[in-house]
């Protein structure tokens, strides 16, 4: 069953979409001063080493976080083209490599807990499965000594965020959380799981925000997972935005696989400010990390 480590995949496109999405939102969510409950359901190892042998194996950073750092914030100094989410995202990860050379990447765990306030105002549910990245991940936290504001759970993540929903109150009374759910989609039953997921979280915390990351590949049900998402949404009266980003297809050298293309990520409840961030930022990806064929973006929104 276990077969999928994101260490293969970090930092790769896709990565890239789901990051700058996420930390867009989380700047918005973290401008009023009332505590959020964060949750990732699927948390993965939380850190990943560029120059390790799975990233290096697998190659993927190589045309995503490598490609657009040295595209946007070339060594020469010279300008490049940039938009306040990108930066944003660049300032993140360089935050993770002070000497300047690319070796970490910080997955959602990380990106997450870096923007948490202390006194306790914000906590972080994580939720990893496998035995090994789950192990990962509790030391990768352990070494932040985050006391009991980030938890981890060797469980399963679309059954641990169920009792969590509604989240608690904060200080101010208000009940505020962010859903990141980022399967594997290992198994075919995942993209059915997250839709009841989502039906299920907006009936138990309907101002909630959740945040779905899919692959766009050739399955029926991938095709299918943004189409039922938006449904749910118009028919619970809630708000959604929908981003894709298709690095095209490369022509290829021997040995050289044409890998993951294109994924999306569907937000329920977004920023106001969430779609005109991604309006620059998407166009702007296609472009550095574009590799032929099929290149695009796409950005929509809709419901509420
Ligand atoms: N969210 C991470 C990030 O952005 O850095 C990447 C997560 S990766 C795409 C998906 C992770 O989910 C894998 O580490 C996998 O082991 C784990 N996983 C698979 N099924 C799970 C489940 N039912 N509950 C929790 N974790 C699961």
């Amino acid at each position: 069953m276990f077969s999928y480590r994101h260490a293969f995949h970090a930092g790769n496109h896709a990565d890239v979409l789901k990051h700058i999405t996420l930390l867009a939102t989380l700047r918005h969510l973290m401008k009023k001063e009332a505590g959020i409950t964060f949750v990732d359901t699927h948390a993965g190892a939380g850190l990943y080493r560029l120059d390790g042998d799975y990233a290096e194996k697998a190659g993927e950073a190589a045309e995503g976080i490598v490609r657009l750092m040295a595209a946007l914030r070339p060594v020469s100094g010279a300008a490049a083209p940039s938009t306040p989410a990108l930066d944003d995202y660049l300032d993140l990860i360089a935050g993770f490599n002070p000497d300047g050379q690319l070796r970490v990447y910080p997955g959602s765990p990380f990106v997450i807990q870096s923007l948490m306030r202390t006194e306790s105002r914000d906590r972080l549910k994580l939720f990893e499965l496998h035995p090994t990245d789950s192990r990962t991940l509790t030391a990768n936290i352990a070494q932040l000594d985050p006391g009991r504001q980030v938890t981890v759970a060797l469980q399963d993540g679309f059954e641990g965020l169920k009792p969590l929903m509604p989240p608690p109150p904060s200080t101010s009374s208000s009940r505020r959380a962010l859903v990141l759910i980022d399967p594997s989609y290992e198994i075919k039953s995942d993209y059915a799981k997250v839709t009841a997921c989502i039906q299920e979280s907006l009936k138990r915390f309907p101002t909630g925000c959740y945040l779905v990351w899919y692959p766009i590949i050739p399955r029926a049900e991938a095709h299918d997972l943004p189409r039922r998402l938006k449904t749910l949404c118009n028919n619970a009266q809630r708000s959604w935005l929908h981003a894709t980003l298709n690095i095209g297809h490369k022509v290829l050298g021997p040995n050289e696989r044409q890998g993951l293309t294109a994924s999306g990520m569907f937000v329920v409840n977004p920023p106001h400010t969430l779609k005109a961030e991604l309006q620059d930022t998407l166009p702007l990806l296609r472009d550095v990390l574009g590799r032929g064929r099929g290149q695009a973006q796409t950005l929509e929104t809709g419901g509420a």
